[in-house]
């Protein structure tokens, strides 16, 4: 048979696996006899739900072999096998479905970016061996087939003898050399060593040879070497075991065995309920966010085990949205292995459980935020839009659960601080959440509209993110205080005392019809500013929809150009003001400049486009002649 190529993408991954950037070699064991384990599961699942396959337990087990002559290495399992077409389809291509293409060609050469976002799972074994031959089996099929492969240049199927169901892969592992020391994978010592750090809590039997020194019977000194079949793993699966004989290593070994992600998970939780609705969960707070997390691409979902049997990979019912970052599993014996997809949206017992793990989450976030506020800043940098996203979806009926989860950049701290922070170091006079919002703390510094709530002395907090602003209006109030962008109509600050007794002399508010008038259909209302010092003008808005948020509402694909209610703020203590009231007297065509030019700037510093650059431009041209 004319041997076939890989895909091209898988080409150019293969290459990279053999010039081997995984640091550590030996994980290509794990990933042979996860899927191993995997096949095992399917197999098992359909053994229990098909009445006409009769297994036993005794049935199920993953050997490994060895042929030192032949340098040969054998992991073969009792699962459910794939047929000539799966083969096909599953060794054929890495990394299905584009995500390669996703990545630049620069991080590919870098390598080791990929391997973290997608894993290799099988090709691993390129990493040691020249040759890697595939038998397998698949359940209902007549004729076994062998998939061959001597690397990068592609690989052969064809039919082979095999008479049991099941897999059976064998790497003909590399010779040795100077750097590189291949022959500790064809040490039976060694593999149990990787097997015991790996993979020691598969729940089927890993059995392998192995040679003991036992006393000869009937002896007292004299040694015989027996050799005999050994399951070298501890078979329980961990979240069955107690936590006090687990370590964190071991949480992060399963973490990486699952292939829950490439980072270190930040925490994880490990809980057994034995309440109204029985199960063991282990959960997972990553470190970082998956390439895809804040995409359409993204699915959440925990495993989800019965009794121990997998029934699904990602059960979306099992966390909320707000959550989905978190990656773990759960096993509960009181779920039917028969439920579908339908009756999992339905079912009495898995709402529980969904509500039980959503409740341990955050208290383990609220956990982390009080005694290792490091690691959560870490941790809501990657996933703090996704809380910010849940307070503002489902017409903000999660805010309650997350409003204490977020953090703001602090004018007065310079850092990041909670609501309930910034509530406790609130002024006495002080009767509203100040905050303002930009693209960058450091341009939300030098916005006009914080200067008055700067002065007072009063803590702002700065909103980058495009949906910071929704989700403090979903919020609304915190603690009973009202939260209030420094850009707002109404400040609510107490005005001095001289400055309410100056109030707006009849000249000065024709002076601010006549603007109105300039600006009709772009502002709302001119008016004298109360929050400005330096600056002579700024714009602020009125209303529902700031003008930020016009901002993020006009990039979405269906805006419908919704505009925030502007008005533009003067502040008459300036002396560009004085300017204006001369030209108001003296001057028609020059007033009408003055006031194009101050709204044009005001957008400018608010980051909002000029309607007109060109008879702005011009505008400043005339005035400088
Ligand atoms: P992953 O395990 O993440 O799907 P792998 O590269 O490890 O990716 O495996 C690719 C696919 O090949 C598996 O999804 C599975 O369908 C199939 N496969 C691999 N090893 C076995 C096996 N021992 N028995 C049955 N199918 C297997
Ligand atoms: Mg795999």
């Amino acid at each position: 048979m004319a041997k076939q190529q890989f895909e091209a993408e898988s080409k150019r991954l293969l290459d990279l696996m053999i010039n081997s950037i995984y640091s550590k070699r030996e994980v290509f064991l794990r990933e042979l006899i996860s899927n191993a384990s995997d096949a095992i599961d399917k197999m098992y699942y359909r053994a229990l739900t098909d009445e006409s396959i009769t297994f036993n337990q005794s049935d199920y087990y993953i050997r490994i072999d060895l042929d030192k002559e032949n340098r040969q290495l054998t992991v073969s399992d009792t699962g459910i096998g794939m047929t000539k077409e799966e083969l096909e389809s599953n060794l054929g291509i890495i990394a299905k479905s584009g995500s390669l293409a996703f990545k630049t060609e620069n991080e590919i050469k870098d390598g080791h970016d990929i391997i973290g976002q997608f894993g290799v799972g099988f090709y691993a074994a390129f990493m040691v061996a020249d040759v890697v031959s595939v038998k397998s089996k698949a359940l209902n099929e007549d004729q076994a087939y062998q998939w061959y492969s001597e690397g990068a240049d592609g690989y052969t199927i064809e039919p082979c003898d095999k008479e049991t169901v099941g897999t059976e892969i064998t790497l003909t592992i590399k010779e040795s050399s100077d750097e590189d020391d291949y022959d500790q994978y064809l040490d039976p010592f060694h593999l149990q060593t990787i097997v015991k750090t790996y993979s020691d809590f598969i729940r089927y039997p890993i059995k392998m040879e192995v040679s003991e020194q036992k006393l000869k019977e009937g002896t007292e000194d004299e040694y015989e070497t027996i050799i005999e079949d050994k399951t070298i793993n501890s078979m329980v699966p961990i979240w069955k075991k107690n936590k006090a004989e687990l370590s964190e290593e071991d949480y992060q070994q399963f973490y990486q065995e699952k292939h829950y992600g490439f980072d270190t998970p930040l925490t994880y939780i490990h809980t057994s309920v034995d309440g109204n609705v029985r199960y063991q969960a282990i959960l997972y707070i990553p470190e970082s966010a998956p390439y895809d997390y804040y995409s359409a691409e993204y699915e959440k979902g925990l495993e989800l085990y019965s009794s121990g049997v997998l029934i699904m990979n990602k059960a979306p019912e099992l966390i909320p949205d707000y959550f989905s970052f978190v990656k773990g599993l759960v096993d509960s014996e009181d779920l039917s292995l028969n439920i579908s997809r339908e009756m999992l949206q339905h079912d009495r017992q898995l709402k529980l459980i969904e509500k039980n793990l959503t409740r341990k989450i955050k208290q383990e976030l609220q956990k982390m935020l009080n005694n290792d506020r490091e690691k959560y800043e870490k941790f809501y940098s990657a996933f703090g839009r996704q809380l910010k996203f849940g307070v503002y979806n489902d017409f903000g009926q999660n805010k309650d659960t997350l409003k204490d989860l977020l953090l703001f950049y602090s004018s007065t701290e310079k850092k990041l601080v909670s609501l309930k922070e910034y509530v406790e170091r609130m002024k006495e006079d002080q009767t509203s959440i100040y905050y303002a919002t930009g693209e960058s703390n450091a341009k939300i510094e030098r916005l006009p509209q914080t200067e008055m709530v700067q002065e007072k002395g009063f803590e702002i907090l700065y909103l980058t993110d495009d949906i910071d602003e929704f989700a403090i209006k979903m919020l609304a109030e915190y603690d009973d205080k009202e939260f209030k962008s420094v850009s707002s109509g109404d400040l609510d600050l107490e005005d001095d005392a001289d400055d309410e007794a100056e109030k707006v002399s009849e000249d000065d508010q024709e002076l601010f019809n006549k603007m109105k008038e300039i600006l009709k259909g772009k502002v709302t209302d001119v008016r004298r500013s109360k929050r400005l010092k330096s600056h002579p003008v700024c714009l602020t808005n009125e209303g529902e929809i700031s003008i930020e948020m016009e901002k993020v509402l006009n990039m979405m694909p269906d805006n419908q150009g919704i505009q925030a209610n502007k008005i533009l703020e003067i502040n008459t203590k300036h002396e560009i003001f004085q300017t204006l009231k001369d030209s108001f007297t003296k001057d028609d065509q020059k007033i009408e400049q003055y006031t194009n030019i101050l709204y044009n700037q005001a957008l400018l510093i608010e980051g909002l486009p000029i309607e007109d650059p060109l008879s702005y431009t011009n505008d400043v041209w005339e005035v400088m002649k």
